[in-house]
């Protein structure tokens, strides 16, 4: 059993696992059921319809709201499901505020399609509390933040923006993919929702597409349960097992993962085909004194920048073996990729100008493989990419 006083790693492992105590079953079971029968009419089952929820995705959430401190979580079909479903708690007419180099496909169900429901969306550079606070509108309602930012890690300041979501009444709400629970508690630093992309590295696999809402406390908890069920952005029973699996590993997972970027991001630093290093764990991280204070680590992520007059970015992540080339993060396998023309293909070439995004930036994310494994493949994909 987990409480929540225990570390993480152990209630990554425990919480919310032993659900069902039909058989003493030491992993979750998976209820592939769509309906439960009721005792009489009028009278519903705890679980009585799929959508709404299910055994297999109560035993995630029970996790997943251990993990962030929170106190209830739902386990949604992806990422984007759980970034809709906290935007549907909006009316027409309202104003969002939101870092200008969010990931790619929030910046697209943002401007592209919430946009059609007279929603709007102010995109500016959240390092920039000034900039933050002259935004702000009598219908502004919610506030987004994602740190470290993809793909330039740039470092917001939670607890700056939750406290001006506090003095305008304002909902905060952090996407924390990129570190985890395992290096950033935004609850500890005033945020009201978390979200997650599971896909990444809660999951940890690869394997699996799904996402998370946690709510800190009672206040919006409601509202993210009747929306969750009524619009069907609940996950199913395989997919919730399956996240719920691999986030067992969570925590050893992570530091693999950081070690070896912290090692590779000191590689590339030390290289003349490199012109700068995204990485919130280097010395001369611009904004290292936030880091440390709302970070636990530096986490697993990087980007840097290629000399184009030394080498050929795009001949560069074709030359990677053991890195595969690919969109995506936070699976135990390495990969590779150009944000340019991969994972933020969709944004507007002026968009992509204006976050940093050029066509010689790199984006990694390093699995759990054996670090001089993963530089000497760096290693010999620079010589392959010389000019
Ligand atoms: C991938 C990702 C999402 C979207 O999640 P999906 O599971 O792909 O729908 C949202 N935010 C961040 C930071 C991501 O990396």
């Amino acid at each position: 059993m987990s409480d929540h006083k225990q570390h993480l790693d152990t209630r990554a492992v425990h919480a919310g696992v032993y659900i069902d105590e039909t058989h003493g079953s030491i992993t979750t079971p998976i209820y592939p059921s769509s309906t439960f029968s009721f005792p009489k009419p009028g009278e519903a089952p705890h679980f009585n319809y799929g959508r709404c929820d299910h055994p297999t995705r109560e035993a995630l959430q029970q996790n997943l709201a251990s993990l962030e401190g929170g106190h209830r979580a739902w386990a949604c079909v992806s990422g984007m499901a759980a970034i809709q479903s906290v935007l549907f708690m909006l009316r027409a007419g309202d104003h969002v505020i939101c870092g200008r180099d969010a990931y790619a496909g929030t910046l697209r169900l943002f401007l592209r399609i919430l946009d059609r429901y007279n929603i709007t969306f102010s995109l500016v550079a959240m390092e920039d509390e000034e900039a933050v606070r002259s935004s702000i509108r009598p219908e502004t309602k919610m506030i987004w933040i994602e740190t470290p930012t993809n793909p330039m890690m740039r470092v917001v300041d939670i607890a700056a923006m939750t406290a001006i979501a506090k003095e305008h009444d304002l909902i905060s709400v952090v996407d924390n993919t990129f570190l985890t629970p395992v290096f950033q508690k935004p609850f500890e630093l005033g945020a009201d929702i978390i979200v997650h992309s599971t896909t990444k590295y809660l999951n940890g696999h690869s394997d699996v597409v799904g996402g998370a809402i946690i709510c800190r406390e009672e206040q919006y908890a409601e509202e993210i349960e009747f929306i969750v069920a009524s619009a069907g952005l609940g996950q199913g029973p395989f997919d919730a097992w399956l996240v719920l699996r691999g986030i067992k590993t969570l925590g050893t997972r992570m530091r693999a993962h950081q070690d070896n970027a912290v090692r590779i991001a000191e590689f590339l630093s030390a290289r003349p085909e490199v012109r700068r290093v995204n990485f919130p764990g280097l010395p001369d991280f611009p904004q290292s004194e936030v880091v440390a204070r709302q970070q636990s680590g530096p986490g697993g992520m990087l980007s840097f920048e290629l000399e184009t007059s030394q080498v050929d970015p795009i001949r560069f992540v074709k030359a990677v073996r053991v890195f595969q080339l690919a969109v995506s993060l936070g699976g135990v396998e390495s990969l590779i990729e150009l944000p340019f023309s991969m994972s933020h293909y969709s944004m507007e070439e002026e968009e992509k100008v204006s976050a940093g995004l050029t066509p010689e930036l790199v984006r990694m994310s390093p699995g759990i493989e054996h670090t001089d494994d993963l530089i000497a493949d760096l290693d010999q994909a620079f010589h392959a990419a010389k000019l």
